[in-house]
């Protein structure tokens, strides 16, 4: 990543997590909100839920004292008037939910038997007491409504023959008031394993008191029940449409018997949940209810906010943190361009004083050193003209630094224009290895130029070919041992013109050969300390190359000498 994205991204971070954590807890609070909300709609399903079983159970007690009143000022009923009076009142038509609505009757032991003829005779000839065995009271179901054949077969149950049953009913004689069983076997579906309940009214003989306990097992006459499948009961009463993360289930007194569990219930305390529990106090029995809604039911029951918060709050804080990285990066791009423009400002004052106080009297001692070799100063010794060769050497390679360093700095500063005319490149070469005379005769050098007879001219900048040609030349002076051969070659070929500048020097590794074109590169040699150099040299011929849409191919062998080749495509201005 470049730098400024890596020092921008951290203020971005800092803006996004910022924005993350308002957006957070804002989630965190719409979320208790929505749980508060599942939480009340829960205990209103609960009480819902509750007050329609408790109203169904008083709607069947008041139809049971209902019954009762039935016997007030009779002597004994028939069946087919405790029927006429169910059918009448139609609660299990109205209100579903029972199974039978019926009448048993309190007989003692000793008179079961007269009792049982008495029925057989006027009512029900097949009447039978079941089960068997002798008690000391008996409490028959008499009546049974509706009198569908299933509900017949209880006819002559005695009630008082299972604890359960006749617990309760004594709960009932004993109060005054309705009592529930806890979950029984229904008797006319055993084979089902059917669970019931049954309530129980006490009708007490007319006439007598029934203020004390004692006065009311006196007065006992039969009971008023109703009896009830447990999962036809509930699923009746409760409606079938609700909400798909809330259940419940019921269990019935200090036991907890299990009395019905909703098929969703096991699904929902599995997903994880919260639970509310309740109780109804019912005929002297409980039923203990026991919700539970999903932990999730803000996203099921509809309440989208939540997550509506948490998904626009993060594009929130993707948009807002990238409106920061763009102003950011804009802000950071201009502080780099006028930082680029004050670096390159220093640049560009850095050129002139190097142009002027360093080329100019370089150029100068230059121009002197040429007189006074020349003699124009006096005669000079031998020894003398030796010396001033030597600084005249120095001074030639000085001035060739100090213009390849100004090249590269005005190359960076993108400041070169190439200023292009045709010339002849063969005269080109002939010049520069003229004026390299004194360098190739100190070194003991033999110098060849082999050029084609063809004048052909070259359009291009004269003064850049001339400045990468001569790069190439003083290279290979330099890297060949004193005494070495050096050749120039000028040729065309079909596409490109191509100087060739081939020496017998020390040569160059192959794994070396693509480094030497990089800026400021020199390869560590026997001669690269005594000829000094900067490592700018074939980078700047490479670009010069560059800039005339050409290339430089060098091929070596260490100890056996360099060839680079300046490749120029021909241009539209050659002739
Ligand atoms: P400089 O000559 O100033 O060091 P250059 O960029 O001109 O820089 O050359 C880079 C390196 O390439 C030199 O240091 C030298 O080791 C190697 N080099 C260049 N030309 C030759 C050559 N003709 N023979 C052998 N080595 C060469």
């Amino acid at each position: 990543m470049k730098t400024i994205e890596k020092t921008i991204l951290l203020p971005v971070i800092v803006v996004f997590c910022a924005v993350m954590t308002v957006v957070a807890i804002s989630f965190t609070m719409s979320l208790n909100n929505a749980d508060k909300a599942a939480g009340a709609a829960a205990a209103e399903y609960s009480e819902q839920t509750i007050g329609l079983i408790k109203d169904r159970l008083n709607i069947f007690e008041e139809t049971l004292h209902a019954g009762v009143g039935l016997f007030a000022g009779r002597t004994s009923i028939s069946s087919a008037q405790f029927g006429e009076f169910i059918n009448t009142s139609a609660v299990l038509e109205r209100y579903s939910g029972a199974q039978s609505v019926g009448y048993v009757k309190i007989v003692e032991g000793a008179n079961i038997g007269t009792f049982s003829d008495n029925i057989r005779s006027k009512e029900n000839p097949t009447f039978t007491i079941w089960p068997e065995g002798r008690r000391a009271i008996y409490a028959p179901l008499i009546y049974v409504e509706p009198r569908s054949d299933s509900n017949k077969q209880a006819i002559g149950y005695d009630i008082y023959s299972d604890p359960d049953r006749s617990k309760t009913a004594n709960i009932a004689r004993d109060t005054g008031r309705a009592a529930i069983t806890d979950v029984v076997q229904s008797i006319i579906d055993q084979e089902n394993g059917g669970q019931s309940f049954v309530m129980y009214i006490p009708q007490y003989k007319h006439g007598l008191p029934t203020a004390t306990v004692d006065q009311r097992r006196a007065a006992i006459e039969g009971f008023m029940f109703m009896g009830f499948r447990i999962n036809t009961f509930v699923e009746s009463v409760i409606p079938s449409e609700k909400a798909e993360s809330i259940s419940f289930k019921i269990t019935m007194g200090t036991s907890k018997e299990e009395f019905y569990t909703a098929p969703d219930y096991d699904d929902i305390t599995n997903r994880g949940h919260h639970k509310l529990e309740n109780s109804l106090d019912v005929g002297g029995n409980v039923l203990n209810f026991s919700f539970a809604y999903d932990k999730n039911s803000q996203f099921s029951t509809g309440d989208s906010r939540p997550t509506a918060i948490l998904i626009f709050g993060l594009v929130a804080a993707i948009l807002i943190a990238g409106a920061v990285w763009l102003i950011l990066r804009g802000k950071a791009n201009e502080l780099l361009l006028e930082q680029e423009r004050g670096i390159n400002e220093a640049k560009d004052n850095l050129l002139s004083l190097a142009s002027h106080q360093l080329r100019t009297p370089a150029t100068g001692v230059k121009q002197y050193l040429g007189l006074l070799i020349q003699g124009f100063a006096g005669e000079v010794t031998e020894q003398q003209q030796q010396l001033l060769e030597k600084a005249y050497a120095g001074n030639e390679r000085q001035l060739k630094t100090i213009n390849d360093v100004l090249y590269l700095a005005r190359l960076g500063s993108g400041r070169i224009v190439l200023s292009k005319s045709t010339f002849l490149m063969r005269d080109l070469i002939k010049d520069i290895v003229r004026e390299l005379g004194d360098e190739v005769r100190s070194r003991h050098h033999r110098v060849t130029v082999n050029v084609p007879k063809r004048k052909k001219q070259y359009y291009g900048d004269a003064h850049m070919i001339r400045m990468a040609v001569e790069n190439l030349i003083t290279n290979a002076l330099k890297y060949t041992r004193d005494g070495g051969k050096i050749s120039i070659i000028l040729k065309y070929d079909k596409n490109n013109m191509r100087i060739s500048v081939k020496d017998n020097g020390i040569g160059i590794e192959q794994d070396q050969q693509d480094r030497l074109f990089e800026q400021f590169e020199r390869i560590d040699n026997d001669l690269s300390i005594a000829v000094g150099g900067s490592g700018i040299g074939l980078y700047v011929v490479r670009n010069i190359a560059g800039m005339h849409d050409g290339h430089v191919e060098v091929v070596s062998e260490i100890g056996h000498g360099s060839t680079f080749t300046l490749v120029l495509p021909h241009k539209r201005g050659d002739k």
